[in-house]
């Protein structure tokens, strides 16, 4: 089974095809010349989402699917999310976002924050949404230096280490992305053909 992945990024879609194992081939946008940078108007996880596996659905006429993730902070009203990669400014990292999050958190109590991926799967005369959620809290002083984004700040709740000290196996065992993509994993497994 063949199908493609809507991410611009690389190293995205080839730690994918680890979790995905033999039978499920995924197909980058890079690696079918497709450059069109997709812009992500929508103002939910879901939207964004849909949007890109849509764009790329009408392009090519195949199966396709497309993520989208967020950090919520439930102190801030659910923010970043959907503008997680962006929540400084379109121009700024990592470490701009994570310093805005923890200035705008100030001294409150509540720590409490998810990330939440949704994918959409989408093939001909089907559109699917998966849900990947990791409840934790935000650490007010960043620990480790491995992953991206936010994995310094951020600590599950089933573990004494925050993203940023684990490794990738290690996060991939319980993060949002890996309990998003066995969901649809799952899903291709239990169907014939697309
Ligand atoms: P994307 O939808 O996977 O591109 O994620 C959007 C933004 O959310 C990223 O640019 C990061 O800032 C943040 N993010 C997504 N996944 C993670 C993660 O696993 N760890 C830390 N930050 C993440």
């Amino acid at each position: 089974m063949k199908l493609i992945f809507a991410t611009s990024n690389e190293n995205k879609a080839v730690e994918l095809q680890k979790l995905m194992g033999d039978t499920i081939e995924i197909e980058s946008l890079k690696s079918l010349n497709f450059m069109q940078d997709i812009v992500e108007s929508e103002d939910t996880l879901e939207g964004n989402s849909l949007l890109k596996a849509n764009t790329v659905f009408n392009h090519f006429n195949r199966a396709c699917f497309a993520d989208d993730t967020g950090l919520e902070v439930d102190a801030l009203d659910g923010a970043p999310g959907v503008y997680s990669a962006r929540y400084a400014g379109p121009t700024c990292d990592s470490e701009n976002n994570m310093a805005l999050l923890l200035r705008n958190l100030g001294n409150t109590e509540n720590l409490k924050a998810r990330f939440r991926t949704v994918i959409t799967f989408k093939s001909l005369g089907t559109t699917k949404q998966f849900e990947g959620i990791v409840d934790g809290n935000i650490v007010l002083e960043k620990r480790g230096s491995k992953g991206f984004g936010y994995d310094p700040i951020f600590k599950p709740n089933l573990s004494e280490l925050t993203f940023g000290e684990m490794t990738l196996k290690q996060k991939n065992e319980f993060s949002h992305r890996a309990r998003a993509f066995a969901k649809l994993k799952d899903y291709l497994l239990s169907i014939d053909s697309i």
